[in-house]
């Protein structure tokens, strides 16, 4: 993995406005860098506003406010020129959690697949067209024989792989990944996280793999961010945030994470959450790096708390 950035985030804000009185600030102020060829896990219970991120990111919204650079090109400008607009069509890609509800239903695989490529031009012949999508489906595991067919013929895993060959199509750097195996089974998830991976391998792809806990994403992660309304509250590495996670709302995530022991999982505690431990009312929390690496965000005298973790930690090692 690089450290070359490929996406930037920078005070980003995505605020929506409900009526006269009431503004949800789905997004509020978060910072973080993607590097070429990673996989950034974004975390955090339903609500969270890791959806608000990634469609912001791709720019299904214009940003309430702050930056988003990719590939060194600011691609959250209020008017984006046509080249930039291409450019973010070209190279990023979303797939989400139900497929089904992305995949026109009254289209066969073929045409789904083949969208992308039609709508850029990329296939000169009607065969070109024909083969690549047939190399797609090869790609993501299913076979020339399921072109013809309709998305309701499949099963869920199998639907996951069309989207993810749909997303392929185009050849993008960087795919958006929103809770891609939350629907599935989990014998089913695992050979979707399997196949992201070699694809990642094979193409040198980043990806923004979102869930909403931790026990997959920390296999899978190079680094993870956790968001807790509208917020980052920690980022690192998977193994620096699973070895000295700091922030409780990380610290409860972890502790929900069911372990393959089942003596281990009895005894398992369950961290309880509750923003309200926070008193932010006499001093304004912040976004710090307290570790190379490791952000976490928090009040004066909370981030005291933090260090005081991590020292004690380090001296008893
Ligand atoms: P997550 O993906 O973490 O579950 P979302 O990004 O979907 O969270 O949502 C974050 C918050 O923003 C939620 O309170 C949600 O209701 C709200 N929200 C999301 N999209 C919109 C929208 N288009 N208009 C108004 N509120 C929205
Ligand atoms: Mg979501």
């Amino acid at each position: 993995m690089s450290k070359k950035v490929l996406l930037e985030v920078k005070n980003v804000k995505q605020h929506f406005r409900i009526d006269r009185k009431t503004i949800v600030k789905a997004v509020d102020d978060i910072s973080f860098e993607i590097y070429e060829g990673e996989t950034f896990g974004l975390v955090g219970e339903s609500g969270s506003g890791k959806s608000t991120t990634g469609r912001t990111i791709i720019r299904l919204y214009d940003p309430t406010d702050g930056e988003v650079t990719f590939d060194g090109k600011n691609i959250s400008a209020k008017k984006l020129t046509k080249e930039d607009r291409a450019y973010v069509n070209k190279n990023m890609q979303m797939i989400f959690q139900d497929p089904m509800a992305c995949l026109n239903p009254r289209m066969t695989v073929s045409d789904i697949i083949a969208e992308g490529l039609d709508i850029h031009g990329l296939c000169k012949t009607k065969e070109d067209r024909t083969q690549r999508v047939y190399e797609l489906l090869r790609t993501v595991g299913l076979n020339e024989q399921h072109a013809s067919r309709y998305p309701h013929e499949f099963s869920g895993g199998q639907r996951q792989r069309i989207g993810i060959a749909r997303a392929l199509a185009i050849e993008p750097k960087f795919i958006i990944a929103d809770e891609p195996i939350s629907a599935l089974d989990v014998s089913i998830q695992a050979q979707v996280v399997n196949l992201l991976r070699k694809l990642q391998t094979e193409n040198g792809l980043t990806y923004l793999f979102i869930a909403h806990d931790l026990s997959m994403v920390k296999y899978i992660s190079d680094r993870i961010g956790v968001m807790n309304k509208g917020k980052l509250v920690e980022l690192a590495t998977a193994d620096e945030l699973y070895e000295n996670p700091l922030h409780p709302y990380t610290k409860s995530l972890l502790s929900a994470i069911p372990l393959p022991d089942p003596d281990y999982e009895k005894g398992r505690t369950r961290i309880k959450y509750d923003s309200k431990m926070h008193d932010y009312s006499r001093e304004t929390p912040q976004w710090v790096e307290i570790r190379p690496g490791h952000f976490i965000y928090g009040s004066k005298s909370e981030l005291d708390q933090y260090e005081i973790e991590l020292t004690t930690k380090e001296i008893t090692i």
